[in-house]
């Protein structure tokens, strides 16, 4: 059975290493498709899909991807579990798979995403072109990040003082309030607990927090009474009062002075792990 054998298997249109027809052909170029984009899930420019390589032994090369090593890219679909597999091949070694990467258009030659993959080779582009294009791609990029860098622009220096640690305290205890607008008072004094629990136990490092802290407590506190004093003017005589409610742990926020171990100790990020970047030599879409 040879490629053009009416009767070959369906695959092999788009992988000619399969055929043993190639078996001497010495090294290949080879396309992976992952089935997830990898990079920024919201941005599409920001993901990629595609794989360029090329090597002597695709199945060796294979396992070495999918052991996590050769292609960072690879290895973040490997580590986050996402298949990818070879879906084109083409006789060739380091330099056709240079002019791939020059294409910098993966899903045109991708059976599996194109409904018409590009037949036709990448063209060659002479060396110089290629090392002049690339610059100017490294320029731009250095361009935009310096212009996405600038957007929050410093803001001006400011005339006021800076507030008192008490009005910090005070504006904490507003924010604190705000974020729990409708709370009973038992669900807010539950939460004023969690919130200090750590700060009790550690205690104020500086005068600052102190006096911070104990304007955030003593105005949260005086709110807390008004609104108890008020629930309990609007309840009926005869209604038992209502079971206490635990807040949930995941609604507090602790006030912005709350020195910063105190912070990391009690809410462990849920998300540590940095997104992986996305292979700059693969240069898929
Ligand atoms: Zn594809």
């Amino acid at each position: 059975m040879t490629l053009d054998d009416p009767d070959r298997p369906p695959e092999w249109e788009w992988r000619p290493d399969l055929d043993p027809a190639n078996a001497e052909v010495p090294e290949w170029v080879y396309l992976v498709h992952l089935d997830r984009p990898i990079g920024d899930r919201d941005n599409p420019r920001g993901q990629a899909q595609h794989y360029f390589g090329s090597t002597e032994d695709l199945e060796e090369r294979m396992g070495r991807h999918r052991a996590g090593r050769g292609s960072p890219l690879l290895r973040a679909a490997a580590e986050a579990d996402d298949d990818f597999h070879i879906v084109r091949t083409w006789p060739g070694g380091r330099t056709l798979e240079r002019t791939f990467h020059d294409a910098q258009n993966s899903p045109r030659f991708c059976p599996e995403c194109s409904a018409s993959p590009r037949m036709s080779l990448p063209k060659v582009t002479p060396r110089r072109v290629r090392i002049a294009a690339r610059k100017a791609a490294e320029a731009a990029k250095k361009a935009a990040a310096r212009a996405t860098g600038k957007t929050p622009k410093p803001a001006p220096p400011s005339r006021e003082p800076p507030p008192s640690p008490e009005a910090k305290g005070r504006r904490d205890a507003e924010r604190f309030l705000a974020r729990r607008d409708g709370w009973t008072s038992d669900q807010l004094q539950a939460s004023l607990e969690y919130v200090m629990r750590p700060y009790r136990e550690h205690g104020a490092r500086t005068a600052g927090q102190q006096a911070s802290m104990a304007a955030f407590v003593d105005h949260i506190q005086g709110a807390i009474d008004d609104l108890r004093s008020g629930e309990q003017a609007m309840r009926p005589p005869d209604e038992p009062e209502p079971e206490q409610q635990a807040a949930v742990a995941d609604e507090h926020e602790p006030p912005d002075w709350l020195p910063e171990e105190f912070r990391q100790r009690r809410e462990p990020d849920p998300h540590p792990a940095e997104p992986p970047e996305p292979d700059p030599k693969a240069r898929a879409a």
